[in-house]
């Protein structure tokens, strides 16, 4: 496998221009609730009135670029308890394809856990037993 820093080059600059495009989506989304009050509006709950695994991700981003953790918590526990893990793996992943160009080994089961344990969060959100898990605002 050829690995000159050419390629190497090449990589960072596409994996650049993918992740600054998702976070410059991010930043529009935070912006716009900030400064103009338009929220993304989820589907799921218009529709059919329940949370997704989602619901409440703009305010929780919202609420840590206040720093405000609890409530950043009380909006998505499990997006803001994952946060961490998501952001080692992201980095993990992304020296290993710039540097070497492979994916980490574990990288699709890990994906498929993750987004099983997302469901099940987006589901057990929506029983009233565990309704402190919808988005909170607190007072
Ligand atoms: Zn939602």
């Amino acid at each position: 496998m050829k690995n000159s820093k050419r390629d190497m080059i090449r990589r960072a600059a596409a994996l650049g221009s993918v992740s600054s495009f998702i976070a410059v989506l991010l930043l529009i989304i935070v912006y716009s609730k900030l400064t103009l009050d338009i929220g993304v509006v989820c589907p799921f709950k218009e529709i059919f009135n329940i949370e997704c695994p989602g619901c409440g991700g703009t305010r929780m981003a919202i609420s840590l670029l206040h720093l405000d953790f609890y409530q950043a918590f009380r909006y998505n526990p499990f997006i803001l308890s994952t946060l961490p893990i998501l952001a080692y793996v992201y980095c993990k992943q992304a020296y290993l394809y710039i540097r070497y160009n492979i994916l980490i080994e574990w990288l699709d089961k890990f994906l498929v856990i993750y987004a099983i344990l997302l469901l099940l969060f987006g589901i057990v959100r929506n029983i009233d037993m565990f309704s402190w898990l919808a988005p909170t605002k607190l007072t």
